[in-house]
């Protein structure tokens, strides 16, 4: 699972891709509500905020 901003989004895709050789399934953040999860407070890959998730 990633967690990541905007401008890393296509990299979660390819390195999810890599690793479980199957498309991920991406969710904008915000709009979906996960009970029992919160959110990171930063992109997997950067110090910014995240903005989707890709799972
Ligand atoms: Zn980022």
């Amino acid at each position: 699972m990633y967690v990541v901003c905007a401008d890393h989004l296509e990299q979660a895709i390819d390195e999810f891709v890599d690793v479980y050789e199957t498309p991920p399934d991406l969710y904008e953040l915000g709009s979906v509500s996960l009970t029992d999860w919160s959110a990171p407070s930063h992109c997997t890959f950067c110090e910014r905020a995240p903005k989707y998730l890709v799972v």
